[in-house]
């Protein structure tokens, strides 16, 4: 307990000490479509899409520019805790800890990109853009429970020369894990990033910090199986349903696991029903948000999938680029 209360004041004094203020993004995500056949094992029981954690907005807030969403209020104050902690698969804390940093552990990176010594770790610290003085974006793409979209998208950046972030959920690493594997292993080859998207895959508000640590353990344990390597350096954490910007426990599991807080400050929307390739690229281009160091939220939907190569387009043809991996945000920081 009195290492819990320690635990829980430091993460405070994080908090205090470096979480930029504002408003988190409209909840994103329930990623609805995928494989809803067959899925078992860590994954049974898992609050899906329609759990009604929070639904897509559409109206999206960047909360950079200090955009208020009343829909947010319920996350921002916490009161009480939004979901109970997973019954199944419960990690503890007892999973490996972080190895060092290594730098550029992976193999040849071939497109441009700051030096690994650059880039500088930034634990529990928030992000929701890359740098604004940069006529840069970022693409991140969650969940990749169908891994089919996920090599489709990975062979679209690799096509046109960039690259992208996959926030897998572990759960959907290891419920799929043949393709999950190949896929991991190709976005590598690629010199995309992955990063830590939970193992569960639940909202981690009402969770204490060693729940959420142990959760982020699983996932990169999964992740790094996946890829056979035990050194995989994950940067970003990003939370569920957007749930968990400035949450204390969650950034402080973020703090202790060396990941900075992924945000974003466009939500293509590409999970919502109905959703068209329209619908997306107008989501990404034109709802005021598409500006120097956006980071783009996708997901594995079909939609998204469809609308990727166009999306790229897009935003060459405004005049912008690609920025490679998120952690190259790390360098200017
Ligand atoms: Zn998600």
């Amino acid at each position: 307990m009195r290492a819990a209360a320690l635990l829980l004041s430091i993460g405070i004094a994080v908090l205090a000490g470096s979480c930029q203020g504002g408003v988190q993004p409209a909840g994103p995500s329930a990623g609805v479509s995928g494989p809803s056949a067959g899925v078992s094992g860590p994954s049974a029981g898992v609050s899906g899409p329609s759990a009604g954690v929070s639904g897509p907005s559409a109206g999206v807030s960047d909360p950079s520019a200090g955009v208020s969403d009343p829909s947010l209020a319920a996350t921002m104050t916490r009161a009480t805790p939004a979901s109970s902690p997973p019954d199944e698969t419960s990690p503890t804390a007892s999973t490996t800890e972080l190895p060092t940093l290594v730098p550029g552990s992976s193999d040849a990176a071939p497109w441009p990109s700051p030096s690994p010594a650059a880039l500088k770790p930034a634990p529990g610290r928030e992000f929701f853009h890359g740098d604004l003085s940069k006529a840069e974006v970022f693409i991140t793409i969650d969940d990749c429970r169908n891994w089919k979209n996920i090599d489709l998208d990975l062979e679209a950046a690799h096509a046109a020369g960039i690259q992208v972030t996959l926030f897998p959920a572990g759960r959907f690493v290891d419920a799929y894990r043949q393709a999950a594997a190949a896929a991991l292993q190709k976005a590598i080859s690629y010199s995309d990033e992955i990063d830590n998207h939970t193992y569960v895959h639940e909202s981690p508000l009402g969770q204490d910090v060693l729940q959420i640590k142990g959760d982020l353990d699983t996932q990169l344990l999964a992740v790094r199986s996946a890829l056979n390597d035990p050194a995989y350096r994950e940067w970003f954490v990003r939370p569920p349903y957007g749930l968990g910007f400035d949450d204390s426990a969650f950034v402080t599991a973020a703090w202790r696991d060396d990941l900075a807080v992924a945000g974003w400050s466009i939500d293509s929307s590409g999970y919502e029903q109905g959703s068209t390739v329209a619908f997306v690229l107008h989501n990404v281009f034109e709802t005021g948000h598409f500006r120097n160091g956006a980071i783009i939220l996708l997901h594995d939907d079909d939609t998204d999938t469809a609308a990727l190569p166009l999306i790229i387009d897009g935003i060459y043809a405004r005049g912008l680029s690609i920025g490679g991996d998120l952690k190259n945000i790390l360098a200017s920081a």
